[in-house]
């Protein structure tokens, strides 16, 4: 991948979302049960109905410029998902937006995730170790500057992200949860792995996959 192809233009924006999608769909009850679990058993629902409510929006025929098609899908999340991770998972991508230019190279891709996570902190306030998203998003976006900084391209950086991602979601099974619904069980959720943590691995999971083949991205 060179040139050109390091560029993540709308049509790349637009296979992220699709491919998450896709992921959500196929993890949709295992997200379900992590939930069950910890939460209140709605997590892969929440999720399900948010992505599809999205692919509908790409299909209707999405905004031409990446900005505004996130800020799309960030005002369909928010408006469509009950629970805390439409909230959380809307910000993200509402806040994306203004970092995104029309054909944004890895560097300002990377800054629109950090700036989307940035957002989720706002909203949600989850620190380090609290057990939530955060968990995973927080150390696949500083494996994706890492690599960036080492002058990795986007799609090995990405692939590092995802690793991350799914490292990070791991991690959380030992946490005791310190926000969200899970919270309310403190200790007792010790030993499950996050819901939220393992939809947004494989939000990086999808964003790996964008320019992992040949000719995409
Ligand atoms: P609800 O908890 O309202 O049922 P979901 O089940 O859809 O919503 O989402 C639960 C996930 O949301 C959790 O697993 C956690 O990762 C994430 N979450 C909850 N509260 C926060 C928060 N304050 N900050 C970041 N993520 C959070
Ligand atoms: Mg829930």
């Amino acid at each position: 991948m060179s040139g050109a192809a390091d560029k993540i233009d709308a049509a790349a924006v637009e296979r992220w979302l699709r491919r998450f999608a896709e992921l959500i769909a196929e993890h949709e009850s295992d997200l379900t049960a992590l939930d069950a679990a910890i939460g209140d058993a709605d997590h892969g629902t929440n999720m399900m109905r948010g992505m599809q409510a999205v692919v509908a929006v790409l299909d209707g025929g999405a905004a031409e410029q990446p900005a505004d098609l996130v800020r799309q899908v960030g005002m369909t999340l928010v408006s469509k998902v009950g629970g805390a991770s439409g909230p959380l998972y809307g910000t993200f991508f509402l806040r994306m937006a203004p970092a995104l230019s029309a054909a944004a190279d890895g560097g300002s891709f990377a800054a629109a995730l950090r700036a989307g996570l940035n957002g989720v902190v706002a909203r949600g306030r989850a620190e380090p170790g609290d057990k939530t998203m955060f968990d995973a998003l927080a150390p696949a976006f500083d494996a994706l500057d890492a690599a960036l900084a080492e002058g990795r391209d986007l799609a090995a950086a990405l692939r590092a992200a995802a690793q991350a991602a799914d490292a990070g979601r791991d991690a959380t099974g030992p946490m005791a949860a310190r926000k969200g619904r899970a919270s309310y069980l403190g200790e007792r959720s010790v030993g499950h792995v996050d819901p939220g943590a393992t939809s947004a691995a494989l939000l990086v999971a999808a964003a790996a996959a964008l320019v992992d083949g040949d000719g995409v991205a």
